[in-house]
C-alpha cells in the first residue's frame, strides 16, 4: 500500500508531534456546521493521539451548540463531543481540523485564542497563518486523508474505529468518490482504511440511506423548484424557513440537497439556499467544471474550495438570490460559450430572482 510518503509532509507532521509531546491538555475542533470530514477526522485524530501518547488528555469539541448531526452519530465515540461553550479549560494545544480560518471556529474561537499552542490539519485554501505547526494541503481530498497519513506516521497502523471515522470523512468529502477531488490518494487511503477494518456499507447505510420521510417530502419541493438559466449552465433551488418549519426537519438534514441541484444535465454551477436562524441564508455552491466558485462564496462572506464552497449572508432567499445569481452569471462572462449565452434572456438581471422564484412556488 503506497499511501503518501511525502517527505515534506512528514517534516510538517514532526512539527505537530513536537507540540503534542510538550502538551498535557489537547482540544480538537473542526468548523461550524460540521460535516462528515469535520466529525470523522476530529474523532480519528483524538483516537490516534490517545493511542500514540496515552498520557495526554484529549477533548473533541463542537464549534457550535448543535448536537452531532444525526447521520454521523453511528461513528465511534461520536457521543463524546463537548460543546466549545461548555469547555472552560485553557488547553496546552488546540488542533484545528478541516479548517484554517479562525472565524469558522464559532464558539471555539476564544479557546483557540487562549490556547498555548495551535496546530492545524486542513485541506482548504487558507488565509492568514495563525497556527504554530501543521499541514494545510488544498490538494488533499479531505482532512481525513491527511489525518490517515498522520495516523500511519505516528502509529504505523490504524484501528478499525479510527479507520471507520476516516473512511466516513473521505467518502463524504468526495461525494462518494464522485467529485473532482476524488484522486488516487483518496482511493488509496480509502483502500488502506478498509483493510484496517472500516465498513463502506455501514457508512453508506447511515449517511446515504437513512433519510427521514419528512426530509424526503421537503426534498421533493426543492426538486420541483429547481430553476436553470444561462443556457442551463447554472441551476439553483432553495428552502425557506417556512418550508423547513413545516417539514419538521433540522438544518443539517438539508446538507445533501445541493447534490440534487447539481444532478441536472448540462449544469456547470449549482446553488442551493436555505433560510436559517437570525434572518440569514446559508448557501452551498458547487462547480462541475473548471470554474472556481470559491470567489463568489468569498464575495458573499464565505469561502471554500474551487468546486465546493459555501457562505452565510443576511436576508431572505429572494434577497440573497438577487445578489448571488448575477455573480454566478458573471463567472461565465468572457468564456467562449458565453458569447452564445449573451443572447439568452434569462439572466438574473433580466428576470429578477423574485419573479423566477415566484413562478416556481
Ligand atoms: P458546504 O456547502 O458543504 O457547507 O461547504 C462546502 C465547502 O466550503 C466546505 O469545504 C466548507 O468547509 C466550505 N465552506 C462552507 N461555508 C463556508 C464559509 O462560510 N466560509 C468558509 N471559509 N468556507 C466555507
Ligand atoms: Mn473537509
Amino acid at each position: 500500500m503506497r499511501v503518501s510518503k511525502d517527505i515534506g509532509q512528514a517534516e510538517l507532521f514532526r512539527g505537530v508531534v513536537a507540540l503534542i509531546e510538550e502538551a498535557d491538555t489537547i482540544a480538537i475542533c473542526a468548523h461550524t456546521s460540521p460535516d462528515g470530514d469535520a466529525i470523522g477526522s476530529g474523532l480519528a485524530l483524538a483516537e490516534i493521539i490517545r493511542a500514540a501518547w496515552p498520557d495526554k488528555r484529549v477533548t473533541n469539541l463542537l464549534a457550535d451548540k448543535d448536537p452531532v448531526p444525526r447521520i454521523y452519530r453511528f461513528l465511534p465515540r461520536s457521543d463524546t463531543f463537548v460543546h466549545a461553550a461548555d469547555y472552560d479549560v485553557t488547553p496546552d494545544l488546540f488542533i484545528c481540523v478541516d479548517l484554517s480560518q479562525r472565524s469558522r471556529l464559532a464558539d471555539a474561537e476564544e479557546i483557540c485564542a487562549r490556547a498555548r499552542r495551535v496546530a492545524v490539519f486542513d485541506h482548504h485554501p487558507s488565509g492568514d497563518r495563525f497556527w504554530d505547526a501543521g499541514v494545510v494541503r488544498p490538494d488533499a481530498a479531505a482532512a481525513g486523508v491527511i489525518i490517515s497519513e498522520f495516523g500511519l506516521h505516528s502509529l504505523g497502523a490504524l484501528t478499525p474505529t479510527m479507520a471507520q471515522n476516516l473512511l466516513c470523512a473521505i467518502v463524504t468529502d468526495t461525494g462518494r468518490f464522485q467529485y473532482q477531488n476524488a484522486d488516487s490518494e483518496a482511493f488509496e487511503t480509502a483502500s488502506m482504511l478498509v483493510d484496517a477494518g472500516a465498513s463502506p456499507a455501514e457508512v453508506a447505510l447511515n449517511v446515504y440511506q437513512s433519510d427521514r420521510l419528512a426530509y424526503v417530502r421537503l426534498a421533493t419541493r426543492v426538486l420541483a423548484r429547481i430553476q436553470v438559466f444561462a443556457k442551463g449552465r447554472i441551476a439553483y433551488s432553495f428552502a425557506t424557513a417556512e418550508d423547513i418549519a413545516r417539514a419538521g426537519v433540522t438544518l443539517d438534514e438539508l446538507d445533501g440537497l445541493i447534490d440534487l441541484v447539481r444532478c441536472i444535465e448540462g449544469t456547470q454551477v449549482a446553488l442551493f439556499l436555505k433560510e436559517v436562524d437570525g434572518g440569514k441564508v446559508r448557501g452551498n455552491l458547487r462547480s462541475k467544471c473548471d470554474l472556481d466558485v470559491s470567489g463568489v462564496a468569498r464575495e458573499m462572506g464565505g469561502g471554500g474550495h474551487r468546486a465546493a464552497a459555501g457562505f452565510t449572508a443576511a436576508g431572505t432567499v429572494d434577497e440573497v438570490l438577487a445578489i448571488v445569481l448575477p455573480k454566478l452569471r458573471s463567472l461565465f462572462d468572457g468564456t467562449a460559450s458565453n458569447a452564445a449565452g449573451a443572447a439568452d434572456g434569462a439572466t438574473p438581471a433580466a428576470a429578477p430572482a423574485a419573479d423566477v422564484r415566484g413562478a416556481s412556488r
